[in-house]
């Protein structure tokens, strides 16, 4: 390493190639993920930090359910598959922007997809933590987050608007979702998205620490064992 190889380079590595482009569209969550949210952004859970925990690990999940497209049988399948994709996670932090960005090359989400997977409430954490919730008359003790893991809408305890990019395998058409976290969230077609997922966090002003570099590397350290794929923080093997 040099010193003449600055932050720059590294973030080189995330490239912002995205225009939406069309029709916006408007949508609700579903009223458990709009109860789920509303708990998760009030939160003053104390280890906000499982976020990056969940992110990875979702990102990890879409680059192994890629990886099981490639050893497909199925004709179709075969075809939509690219043999050469790397497959990778990348996360870049940005002080200046206030954001943290996580990207995968992994199986991506269609439109129907960003609908059904970040709309509605499937995963069975988050199930359970409405349930013990509701068992506890809705009094809040936020360390049940943790316990849970609310998956994606964890994001909304660091974030005051979340950006996902991404495009299915074997789809042209990528496409951008978009929400603060409160009753809607809207779709756009996009051009310039990769394939994969990239996922965009607008920390909210007191979680500006989380677009700190030494800050984030900790919180992979952590956490990224369980990471069965290559991760590289602002352009370093992590
Ligand atoms: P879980 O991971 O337990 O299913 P999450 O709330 O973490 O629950 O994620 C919800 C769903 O959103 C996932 O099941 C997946 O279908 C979709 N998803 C989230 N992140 C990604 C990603 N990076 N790539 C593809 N799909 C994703
Ligand atoms: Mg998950």
């Amino acid at each position: 390493e040099t010193a003449t190889k600055n932050e720059e380079d590294y973030h080189s590595i995330i490239k912002d190639t995205e225009k939406p482009v069309g029709e916006s569209s408007k949508h609700e969550f579903q009223a458990e993920t709009r109860m789920l949210l509303d708990i998760v952004a009030r939160s003053l859970y104390s280890e906000k930090e499982v976020f990056v925990r969940e992110l990875i690990s979702n990102a990890s999940d879409a680059l192994e359910k890629f990886r099981y497209l490639t050893v497909s049988e199925n004709e179709t399948e075969k075809k939509i598959v690219d043999k050469d994709r790397p497959l990778e996670i990348h996360i870049s932090t940005d002080k200046h922007n206030r954001t943290l960005t996580i990207q995968d090359t992994g199986i991506g989400m269609t439109k129907d997809d960003l609908i059904s997977n970040l709309g509605v409430i499937a995963k069975s954490g988050s199930k359970a933590f409405l349930e013990q919730l509701k068992a506890k008359e809705g009094a809040a003790d936020s360390s049940i987050i943790g316990q849970f893991g609310v998956g994606f809408y964890s994001a909304f305890m660091v974030a005051d608007r979340v950006d996902v990019y991404s495009r299915a395998v074997g789809e042209e058409q990528g496409y951008k979702w978009t929400s603060d976290g409160t009753g809607t969230y809207e779709i756009q077609p996009a051009e310039g998205v990769q394939p994969g997922t990239k996922i965009v966090i607008h920390l909210k002003s007191d979680c500006r620490e989380f677009a700190d570099d030494e800050t984030i590397k900790n919180i992979i350290n952590k956490y990224s064992n369980f990471v069965g794929s290559p991760l590289y923080l602002n352009g370093k093997k992590a």
